[in-house]
């Protein structure tokens, strides 16, 4: 496996001007894969200025060009689909199960979908008063500048960078540090399959340094941020000096909810997957399972069986289900809420530790964690982002609702049901961005993604992310109009 260690400006692999570099581990282990570049205000500088160079002649380019090129880089990604597997799975630890049937084919599927959306955003032509035309053209913002986080690095760069560029933007991309080699392969993709120098820029840097800088450069239209709620603050705060646009999407506290007449076994597999996948490092994990009181007992006993069962391991094994948690300090935040979880009186069902395997001692693994709690307590309230369920239970329709929205947070969410009227009623009562039901965490680039309250505002996918990353144009023309002298003279 060959990476690239150095930041992406201008089309071109460079080293940082103050020369710092960051190691990248591997949480298997935690050995070393390789260091990198580590991107400081001058380097950002340098990729915005290549931005802005490259944003008159993209922006101008026929959007079917465009999109042709972000199809490209989609069939670019399958075509590399087993570098990419290996990298993604190596720098965040998800399982190569999961890179392979999700990550890699949901990043190519994003790009192509964006590819496609290019030249289908439209203005229109507003009827106004007789003898002029009014029409509205959609115009791209200029440098954007985006933040991704560590738990879906590969995934959240198509999400991010898809529509930024195919609505004609350009872009400057900062990954987590702790993750940054698949993000840096695409920027080598995207070279190779001809897209312009300066389109394209990817920083790699600490966030409270390069992040927070980006974030407040003057000559940056808008700012995209995938994160924790406190950091998305300081965007907001950075974003304040030429009233850039923010578009935050910061996490959340889903509600996974299972009524007594449910599908048990379908809801069990579900709720399983809701939380378990990615090792529970998911915005929209369904961390809060609530239970309708008469069916907790029979659900609880299926949950907590298919849970023990997962097997944890070597992401590099094709039959690991789970793998480590992407650091050493995030495993450490995982943890501390197990033992939050027991000072609070909650009753630890299963987990709650690192796996007694002494192969898994050198990474960064916590195994399946499921935990009954009160709703009100710190793990049925704060994101954890790990594998780690907090449970409770409800008597009726309108307990359960209280439950479900009584968190500050209000992405995705859920619930299990075979009644139709109380799937739509739960639906339309929820305080979320995303509503499953007889599913969860059901994700698709047409469909718009993002939340309300402190989860954060604006949308990424489909046409609701195009529109984000476009200003409206409103053109007048007198075509034949009379217009009576205002000052009669
Ligand atoms: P975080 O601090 O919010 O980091 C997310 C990204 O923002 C990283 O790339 C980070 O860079 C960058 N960043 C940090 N401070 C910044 C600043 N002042 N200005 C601009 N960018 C900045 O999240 P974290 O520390 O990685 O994880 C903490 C918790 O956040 C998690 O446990 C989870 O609850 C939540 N989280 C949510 C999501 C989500 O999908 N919504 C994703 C990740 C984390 P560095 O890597 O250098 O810090
Ligand atoms: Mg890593």
């Amino acid at each position: 496996m060959t990476v690239q260690n150095q930041l992406f400006i201008n089309g071109e692999f460079v080293d940082a001007i103050d020369g710092g570099r960051i190691d990248v581990l591997n949480p298997h282990d935690n050995s070393l894969i390789t260091s990198i570049a580590e991107a400081r205000q001058n380097d950002i500088d340098r990729a915005v200025a290549a931005a802005q160079a490259a944003f008159p002649a993209w922006s101008r380019m026929q959007a079917a060009e465009r999109g042709h090129l972000l199809m490209k880089l989609a069939d670019a990604i399958e075509a590399n689909i087993d570098e990419l597997v290996e990298i993604e799975s190596r720098d965040t630890g998800h399982p190569v199960r999961d890179c392979r049937n999700l990550d890699v084919p949901r990043t190519a599927f994003t790009f192509r979908y964006f590819g496609g959306m290019a030249d289908k955003v439209q203005g229109s032509e507003i009827p106004v008063e007789p003898g002029f035309l009014n029409y509205v053209k959609r115009e791209p913002l200029g440098v954007v500048g985006q933040v991704v986080p560590w738990n879906f690095p590969l995934m959240f760069t198509s999400w991010k960078m898809g529509p930024a560029l195919a609505a004609g933007n350009t872009v400057v991309l900062k990954p987590a540090e702790l993750t940054p080699l698949s993000t840096l392969k695409i920027a080598e993709l995207m070279a190779q399959v001809g897209f312009p120098p300066g389109v394209v820029n990817i920083v790699p840097g600490y966030g409270h340094t390069a992040g927070q800088y980006l974030a407040e450069h003057p000559q940056v239209a808008k700012i995209a941020f995938t994160g924790s709620t406190d950091v998305g603050r300081k965007i907001v705060g950075a974003s304040a000096g030429n009233l850039k646009r923010v578009q935050l999407e910061l996490g959340g506290k889903g509600a996974n909810i299972v009524f007594d007449d449910a599908n048990i076994k379908a809801a069990v597999g579900g709720s399983a997957f809701a939380i378990f996948h990615n090792q529970g490092q998911a915005c929209i994990a369904g961390s809060r399972l609530i239970l309708q009181e008469s069916i907790a007992d029979e659900f609880l006993d299926g949950f907590l069986t298919l849970a023990q069962s997962i097997r944890l391991g070597d992401p590099s094994d094709p039959s690991t289900e789970m793998g480590p948690l992407t650091s050493k300090q995030h495993q450490q935040r995982v943890l501390n809420y197990c033992d939050i979880a027991r000072q609070e009186g909650g009753e630890i069902l299963l987990g709650g530790k690192v796996p007694d395997d002494v192969a898994l001692s050198g990474g960064c693994y916590v195994e399946p964690t499921v935990v009954r709690a009160q709703s009100s307590d710190r793990v049925c309230q704060e994101e954890v982002f790990g594998p780690f369920v907090a449970v409770t239970t409800f008597k009726d329709e309108e307990e359960a609702l209280a439950i479900a929205n009584g968190t500050q947070y209000g992405l995705g969410g859920g619930l299990w049901t075979q009644n139709l009227s109380r799937a739509h009623r739960f639906a339309d009562q929820m305080r979320n961005g995303m509503v499953w039901v007889n599913c969860y965490k059901r994700v698709n680039p047409g469909s718009p993604f993002g939340g309300v309250g402190s989860s954060g505002y604006g949308r990424e996918m489909g046409f609701e992310a195009m529109h984000d990353y476009t200003e409206a144009k409103s053109v007048w023309i007198n075509v034949d109009a009379q217009i009576p002298p205002f000052y009669p003279r």
